[in-house]
């Protein structure tokens, strides 16, 4: 079915974890919905791929709650052994001796993020199509579900909602690393290493335990590197990973790996502040919406959720 083929109700662009939310609260509605992505599988950022013959997850490191309704959802996924309660505990490495800093509860997912963005998409089939313009698409609403600078390619400069995508984001490279053995524990202070901050480096920036997070105990390592560094190789990221790797040894104190992947962000989080969950205007050919981590007050996967399930009621009250 190409996207030009018409279907009364929405269109959603975006197959992460906004756009799936958003598609999810149309359906629950009663709104005919058909979600596109340009991608292979629903995910977006919350993105997992298959390396060293297990999952490793390359974007999002974890996800937080603080809101009771997306609290419910990842209790669901809980219950149903798809996310998995990680850690409170990361470390501090770059000022003096590595530090253990406490915070909100991580949870992880033992098949990777990607595997919680597809169990919400459930039975919704999900369209490979790369959009190029909003005005070819069909339906009463569309709705942009993916990053400012992603969504303005895809409507002209005067369209009502060109206005409302202002927000710039930043990139991050992702590099993926296996030892054969795991020999980094000691780096915390408390014996167990979960994950570090990377203070005043300017290639790292943080460091992910891949094996913990997912639960296996693999030893794989994701280092995401600073903002700064990441835009001097977009280019050519593969380029980037010996700098990377040294980063990273040279902060764990560790051999070099067997075996790196790195993945490209260009636009890995928004810069700035944002307080609306979404916008909604009217196009000439129809509703335009746009959700995403990009809309709220902190870019993470919990307001991806809230902005997508929001606007989703936001267009089902307009529809009805
Ligand atoms: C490196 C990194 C680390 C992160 N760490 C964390 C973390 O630890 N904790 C946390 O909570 N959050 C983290 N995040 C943020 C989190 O990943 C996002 O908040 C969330 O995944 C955003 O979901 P989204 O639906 O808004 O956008 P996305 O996941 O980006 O989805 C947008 C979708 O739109 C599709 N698309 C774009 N253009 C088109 C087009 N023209 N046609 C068709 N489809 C298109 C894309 O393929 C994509 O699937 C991190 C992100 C990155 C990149």
């Amino acid at each position: 079915m190409s996207a030009s083929e018409g279907v009364e109700g929405v269109v959603v662009v975006g197959a992460g974890l906004s756009g799936v939310a958003c598609a999810q609260e149309l359906r629950a509605a009663g709104v005919p919905v058909r979600v596109l992505d340009r991608g292979h599988r629903p995910g977006g950022r919350m993105a997992s791929r298959r390396l060293w013959d297990r999952y490793v997850d390359l974007g999002a490191s974890y996800l937080t709650t603080s809101d009771d309704d997306f609290l419910a959802v990842v209790e669901g996924w809980r219950d149903r052994g798809l996310a998995r309660p990680w850690t409170d505990t990361f470390c501090a490495l770059g000022d003096g001796d590595p530090v253990a800093k406490s915070g909100p509860l991580r949870w992880g997912a033992p098949g990777g993020l990607r595997s919680l963005v597809e169990d919400l998409a459930g039975d919704l089939e999900v369209e490979r199509y790369d959009v190029a313009d909003v005005a070819g698409l069909p339906g009463a609403a569309v709705v942009l579900a993916m990053p400012d600078p992603q969504a303005r390619r895809l409507v002209a400069e005067d369209h009502p909602v060109a206005a409302h995508l202002d927000r710039e984001f930043e990139p991050v490279l992702a590099l993926a690393a296996t030892w054969p053995t795991r020999t980094w524990d000691d780096v915390s202070p408390t014996g167990r290493f979960d994950g570090a901050f990377v203070n005043g480096d300017p290639v790292v920036a943080w460091v992910a335990d891949d094996g913990r997070r997912r639960g296996d105990d693999a030893p794989v390592l994701v280092a995401h590197s600073t903002p700064d560094f990441a835009g001097k190789h977009l280019e050519d990221p593969a380029a980037a990973g010996p700098e990377m790797v040294q980063a990273l040894c040279s902060a764990l104190s560790l051999p070099a790996p067997a075996d790196v992947h790195v993945h490209r962000w260009t636009f890995a989080r928004p810069v700035g502040e944002r307080t609306a969950t979404h916008a909604l205007v009217e196009g000439p050919s129809g509703l335009v919406g746009v959700c995403g981590d990009g809309w709220g007050a902190s870019p993470k996967v919990e307001t991806a959720w809230l902005s997508g399930r929001d606007l989703g009621r936001a267009i089902a009250g307009r529809l009805s």
